[in-house]
């Protein structure tokens, strides 16, 4: 049984996918979806070798090996120009780690730009959004969810004949769960205002010298306020 973070994820994934999970741990996502009959092909990807081997353990239980393939590699290291990989999931790790991925893919032309992104970032939503604008991906789909009390987000990007520029405000707040402003959603930004509230609280507390920084929450404070209202 499929968590309701890495269910929401698989929805994003077309029917008869050659699929690439980088991260993959358990490779709960890539077995799930071929069982559903959703796969023509699996890679899964893992850098450490304990969660490798519990990938590898998943795989042959569910007698997979023929259609998922485990790799022990670093990032989108893991795939080969054979697999035909036509969409990549990266989830449960943090933002930055995820865009670091990608930049090192596509140095290496591990990945080519006619793959669909799937990604599910912990944290640093924003610096993810900022790579897929910087090359060429537009902004597909976006989802954002709450499970054992912890708020996740969705973002697939695909790359467009012609890519959008988004705003700042997009940026931070996702394009698409922008304009739908879900009820989930609202509760991760009021969560967000409020903790950036006591931030800001402790460094006018600490004086002077940290006016860039009290200026630049501000501003954020300012702008969650403007989408909340
Ligand atoms: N993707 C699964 C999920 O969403 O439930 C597992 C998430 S788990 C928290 C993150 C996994 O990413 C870990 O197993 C870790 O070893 C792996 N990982 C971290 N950096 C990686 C990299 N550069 N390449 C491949 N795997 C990586």
């Amino acid at each position: 049984q499929l968590s309701k973070r890495l269910q929401r994820v698989g929805e994003f994934v077309p029917a008869g996918a050659h699929l690439a999970d980088i991260g993959s741990d358990h490779a709960y996502l890539p077995v799930a979806l071929l069982l559903q009959n959703k796969l023509a092909y699996a890679v899964a990807g893992e850098v450490v070798k304990g969660p490798y081997e519990s990938a590898e353990n998943q795989v042959v239980k569910n007698g997979l090996q023929d259609k998922i393939i485990v790799r022990l590699a670093n990032g989108l290291d893991a795939i080969e120009p054979t697999d035909a990989i036509n969409v990549i999931t990266i989830c449960g790790m943090g933002g930055a780690l995820i865009r670091d991925i990608l930049e090192a893919g596509r140095n290496n032309q591990r990945i080519k730009g006619n793959e669909r992104l799937i990604l599910q970032p912990n944290v640093g939503e924003k610096v993810l959004r900022e790579w897929l604008t910087k090359n060429g991906y537009t902004i597909i789909e976006e989802d954002i969810l709450e499970e054992n009390d912890k708020i996740y987000e969705i973002i697939v990007a695909e790359k467009t004949a012609k890519s959008v520029k988004y705003s700042n405000k997009e940026l931070l707040f996702g394009p698409v769960l922008l304009t739908r402003k879900s009820s989930v959603f609202i509760k991760k930004w009021q969560l967000e205002q409020k903790q950036r509230e006591y931030v800001l609280q402790q460094l006018r507390k600490s004086g002077e010298k940290q006016q860039t920084k009290i200026q630049e929450f501000e501003q954020q404070v300012t702008e969650i306020k403007e989408v909340l209202a």
